[in-house]
C-alpha cells in the first residue's frame, strides 16, 4: 500500500533536502508545500493584489493554476503554465509568503491540491511543510517534526543564500517562523504523534538515515 510521510518544521532545519532524499531513496513521490504557498504569493505580487488586504487575497485565491511535479529527483512548480521555480525564491516572495499563507481561503485552496496529490501518488509520498501532520494529512503513516537551534538554522540558510548577512538572515527567518506559528488557521505546529528530530548537531546524511529508518520500522 502507498505510504504517506509528513515532514514538518520551521525553515533551515534541513526539511527540503531530507524530504527529497528520503523520497528518492524509498521510491516515493515528493511534495514541497512551501513552494505552493510561494507560487500563489508570486502570482499575487505579479497581479497587483494588495497583500496587506486579506480580503483581496481571499478573492483571488482560486485564480492561479498551480501545478507541482512530484519527482523527488527533479521537482517542478508552474503557475498558469509558467515555470516559477526561480522567481518563488526571491527575497520579495520570501518576505510576503507568511501574510498570504495566513489567509484561510488560500490555505483551503492549497490544502485541497495537497490532498489530491497525496491521494494519487502510486507508491506513496513524502510531503513537507508546516501543517501536514496536524491538518493536511492527519492520518499519515509517519509524522516527523524537524527542529534545530536558531543558530544552526540561520547558518544553513546563509550558506544557501550567497553573499547574505547571517544576522539579517537570522532575524528574517525568526520573524517568518513567528508569523507562521502565530497565525489562526493551521499554524506551524508539531502533531501529538509526530517524532521530533533535533538536527542541530546532525549531518544531512544522518538526518536522512534517521527518517528512512523511521519509515521502515
Ligand atoms: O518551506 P518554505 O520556507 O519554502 O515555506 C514558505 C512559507 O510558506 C512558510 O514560511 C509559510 O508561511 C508557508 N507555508 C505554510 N504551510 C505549509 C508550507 C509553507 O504556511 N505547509
Amino acid at each position: 500500500p502507498a505510504v504517506i510521510v509528513a515532514i514538518d518544521g520551521p525553515s533551515g532545519t534541513g526539511k527540503s533536502s531530507t524530504s527529497k532524499a528520503v523520497a528518492a531513496q524509498l521510491g516515493l513521490s515528493y511534495l514541497d508545500t512551501g513552494a505552493q504557498y510561494r507560487a500563489i504569493t508570486w502570482w499575487m505580487v505579479n497581479n497587483g493584489i494588495d497583500i496587506t488586504d486579506p480580503s483581496a487575497i481571499a478573492a483571488a485565491a482560486e485564480k492561479p493554476e498551480i501545478i507541482s511535479g512530484t519527482d523527488p529527483t527533479g521537482p517542478t512548480i508552474t503557475v498558469d503554465g509558467a515555470d516559477v521555480a526561480g522567481p518563488i525564491r526571491t527575497q520579495e516572495v520570501t518576505s510576503k509568503v507568511s501574510a498570504v499563507s495566513a489567509v484561510p481561503e488560500v490555505r483551503a485552496r492549497i490544502t485541497e491540491l495537497q490532498r489530491s496529490l497525496a491521494g494519487s501518488a502510486e507508491h506513496g509520498i513524502v510531503v513537507e511543510g508546516r501543517d501536514i501532520g496536524t491538518t493536511v494529512l492527519p492520518d499519515a503513516d509517519l509524522k516527523v517534526f524537524l527542529t534545530a537551534s536558531p543558530e544552526a538554522r540561520a547558518a544553513r540558510r546563509s550558506g544557501e543564500l550567497k553573499g547574505s548577512d547571517i544576522h539579517q538572515t537570522r532575524e528574517a527567518l525568526l520573524k517568518r517562523d513567528a508569523a507562521d506559528s502565530n497565525r489562526k488557521t493551521s499554524p506551524l505546529a508539531k502533531a501529538d504523534d509526530a517524532v521530533e528530530v533535533d538536527t542541530s548537531d546532525l549531518t544531512l546524511q544522518q538526518v536522512i538515515e534517521c527518517v528512512v529508518t523511521l519509515v521502515e520500522e
